[in-house]
């Protein structure tokens, strides 16, 4: 079972990677590349992962078995944070890279048995006070979910050209080639290329968009931006870039006509023309069928292009 939060933050992958809760027999992935701007949300994403595979119940969200609190307390013993302040051997002085002997510390921690799906999260950390947007994106997961750094003095950054020893890749290779059984690693970046291919050829990657809000217009404000006064070209070209949207994004449908749905009805609370007001109430309605038509199996280029010839067309 995925969590809720999990689903609507990342609909298509969090659908994708049910598949492997819900058949035991399919293999999980023994190494992932998540690609896409927010290292937090990558990181999120990737404990949610270690959660579901190592809760002892049904992963629900609340879950308090053990392995779920230890994951949210950051202290699961078989879910290692590796970079350049985690896993770092006693004799390591290096600080700015992920040395050569981190990926050996690796290597010999996976030849004793571990009751539980190891994984091991590869990302850029540095100690540094975080950013705003750092701090941002942290507060949407982390009081609710994860510590990701309790202390707030480092911050999770994705793999870079320099976050790796040069001998580091390699010799972490081996361990990504022929992990053992029920072991995971996860490598953070912006894009695949900040890897080194062999690492990349072994894995399968996946982008984990910035997630988005239930009803935040601000996201999709550009959509209402030739708003009330469309044309029919208008009508269709929005169609069309929602759809581009939708797929960059990794929101659904609905999604886009809830945000939509939120628009009008702040529209309404601040209008003042009578025949204004009367548009806006038609369209209301207008998203409302749009909703029932997507909830009907209907195409989203028919639902879009129906209802913003609607909204180009007016109240007749
Ligand atoms: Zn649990």
């Amino acid at each position: 079972m995925i969590s809720k939060k999990l689903s609507s933050y990342f609909p298509f992958l969090a659908k994708y990677f049910s598949l492997y809760f819900e058949d035991g027999d399919k293999k999980f992935p023994q190494s992932i590349v998540f690609e896409g701007l927010d290292p937090y949300a990558q990181c999120f994403f990737a404990l949610e992962l270690a959660r579901n595979l190592n809760c002892l119940e049904d992963a629900r969200e609340d879950c308090s078995c053990l392995n779920c609190r230890w994951i949210r307390e950051n202290k699961h013993p078989a879910i290692n944070f590796a970079s350049q302040i985690h896993f770092k051997p006693q004799e390591d002085e290096t600080k700015t890279v992920i040395s050569a002997l981190q990926a050996k510390a690796i290597e010999k921690s996976l030849r004793e048995t571990s009751d539980y799906h190891r994984f091991f999260i590869f990302f850029d950390a540095k100690s540094a006070t975080l950013s705003d947007n750092q701090l941002k994106s942290l507060e949407r997961y982390s009081p609710e979910l994860y510590d990701i750094c309790p202390d707030k003095d480092w911050s999770v950054n994705h793999i870079n050209s320099k976050t790796f020893n040069p001998l580091t890749p390699n010799i972490l290779l081996k361990s990504v080639e022929e992990p053992p059984e029920r072991t995971t690693f996860v490598f953070l970046t912006k894009n695949r290329s900040d890897l080194i291919n062999t690492i990349v050829s072994r894995s399968q990657c996946f982008r984990v968009p910035s997630p988005v809000q239930k009803n935040d217009v601000s996201n999709i404000s550009w959509v209402f931006e030739k708003y009330p006064n469309m044309t029919l070209e208008d009508a269709f070209s929005l169609s069309e870039s929602l759809r581009g949207y939708i797929a960059e994004n990794d929101v659904d449908c609905d999604f886009i006509l809830d945000s939509i749905l939120a628009y009008l009805i702040s529209e309404l609370k601040t209008a003042s023309d009578v025949n204004y007001i009367q548009k806006i109430r038609h369209d209301i309605e207008n998203v409302s069928k749009a909703k029932r038509h997507l909830a009907a199996s209907m195409q989203d280029k028919i639902v879009f292009d129906t209802l913003f010839l609607k909204f180009a067309r007016g109240v007749k």
